[in-house]
This record gives C-alpha cells, structure tokens and sequence, in this order.
C-alpha cells in the first residue's frame, strides 16, 4: 500500500513559480490500478514523479507500507527505485548499443530476477533476442521497455503515456500486454493517460487540476479489454 499525504512541489522560485502540486493525498492499495487523468499542465507528472522517487517533493510524505521514501537519503532513494519499483514511459529510453536480452537483462539483474527470458517470451518478443532497438518498431521497442520494468518484479509499476507515441492498433495491442501482466503478476499500476477508453479500465480514476485532485472515483465494472 502506498499512502500519499498532503504533497507539495513548487517549481522555480519567485515570479518564476509554479505550484505543481498543492497538497495532495491518496492512498493506492496493493495490486489496484489508478489512472491520472486532468489536463495538460494539472500536475499528472510530478504526482506520478514525486511518489515513485524520480524527483523530490517541497513537503508532505510518500509511505510504502510505512517507509517514507521521502525522508530516504539520495543514494537509499536510487536504491529503491531501481530495485523497488517499474517504469514505463512515452519514450522507451532503450540503451540503443544493447540487444533485446540484454535490454531486458539490465532491469533482471537490479533485482537480482534470472528468469527473466520468460517474461521476454510474455511480451511476444522470443524471436527478437538478439535485434537492437533500432530495428525493431515502436510497439516491439515499447513492449522491450515493458518487458524491462517487468523483469524487476516491481510491487508498483508507473507509467507515463505508455501508448503516447504509438498509432491506434498498437497502443492497443501494447496495452493489452500491460493488462495481461498486471493480472499474471498482481503489481499495482498508477497511468498517466489522456485516453478515456483505458481510465474505463482502472479501478480507480484520479482527476487532477490545477495541482490537486478534484474527484476520485472507482470504476464499479472495470472493464477487462480496451
Ligand atoms: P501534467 O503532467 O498534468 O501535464 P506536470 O506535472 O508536467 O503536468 O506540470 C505541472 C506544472 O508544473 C505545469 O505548469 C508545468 O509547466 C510545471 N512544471 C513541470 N515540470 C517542471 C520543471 N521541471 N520546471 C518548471 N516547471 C515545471
Ligand atoms: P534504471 O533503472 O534504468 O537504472 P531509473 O530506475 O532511474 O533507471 O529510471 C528508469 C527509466 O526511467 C530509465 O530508463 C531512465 O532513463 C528513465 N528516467 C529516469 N529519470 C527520468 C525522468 N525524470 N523523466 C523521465 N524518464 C526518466
């Protein structure tokens, strides 16, 4: 369970500020899915950076089942988010000179996962083992970057407009796989997304403006496919 409590961040200072975050608080049970949703500009990202340890709010606290991540020093944060906790964002941040295995490898080997070509058969990808980023597509590249986050075997996993830079059909079939691992695994997923078809999807819609959080609520039949 992650309780999040009265968190704020303000970037910049002066006439320069922006108050992204303005004392928000929720709490985001295990194996739940929670979608952000709210315009551009209400504070989706840092909300989503700020309780998964990329960036450090002004004040208020980040509980993992009791451990404020937000009292951790510099090197025990780092420490918990490469080990703790899974990533997957718009651009697929793929270490372009390493192949798929290896790609997949660097997020097993942070929490010490050896099984970890099971999870690249999951996502479809056996065939590609030994392809670099550049020759595969961007449903192929988005679905290594799953596979990644997933071969840490994360408790929670963060996505920021996972399906962003892909066309229609293969947002789809990416988040397919999201949804079939999450039920496999039982992780809990928090979403960034503008698209309205996948908040059907969550148990748990969060909509944000202006820095905090103007409605919450809970999606009585969660649909099952997108
Ligand atoms: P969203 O994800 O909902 O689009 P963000 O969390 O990215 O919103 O941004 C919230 C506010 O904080 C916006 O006004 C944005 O311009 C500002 N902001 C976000 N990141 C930074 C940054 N690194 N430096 C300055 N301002 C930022
Ligand atoms: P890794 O697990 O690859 O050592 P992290 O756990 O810190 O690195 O981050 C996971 C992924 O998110 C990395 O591929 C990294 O490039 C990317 N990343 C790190 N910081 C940010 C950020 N502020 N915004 C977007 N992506 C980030």
């Amino acid at each position: 369970m992650i309780e999040i409590t009265n968190l704020a961040k303000t970037y910049g200072t002066g006439d320069n500020a922006t108050a992204a975050l303005k004392g928000v608080s929720l709490t985001i049970n295990d194996g739940d899915f929670v979608v952000l949703l709210g315009a551009s500009g209400s504070g989706k990202s840092t909300l989503l950076h700020t309780v998964s340890g990329l960036e450090r709010p002004d004040s208020g606290s980040v509980k993992y089942s009791g451990t404020d991540i937000t009292a951790l020093s510099d090197d025990k944060l780092t420490a918990f988010r490469k080990e703790k906790v899974g990533f997957i964002f718009q651009q697929y941040y793929l270490l372009p000179n390493l192949n798929v295995d290896k790609n997949v490898k660097m997020g097993a080997d942070l929490a010490g996962n050896r099984d970890y070509r099971k999870i690249i058969e999951a996502v479809g990808l056996s065939e590609k083992l030994y392809k670099f980023p550049s020759e595969l597509s961007g449903g192929e590249q988005q679905r290594v970057s799953i596979a990644r986050a997933l071969a840490k075997k994360p408790k929670v996993m963060f996505l920021d407009e996972p399906t962003g830079a892909l066309d229609e059909d293969t947002g789809r079939q990416v988040l397919d796989y999201i949804c079939k691992m999450q039920k496999e695994s039982g992780f809990a997923m928090v979403m960034v997304t503008h698209n309205g078809n996948i908040a059907d999807m969550a148990d748990t819609v969060v909509k944000m403006n202006s820095g905090k959080i103007v409605d919450t609520y809970s999606n009585q039949s969660r649909k099952t496919a997108y």
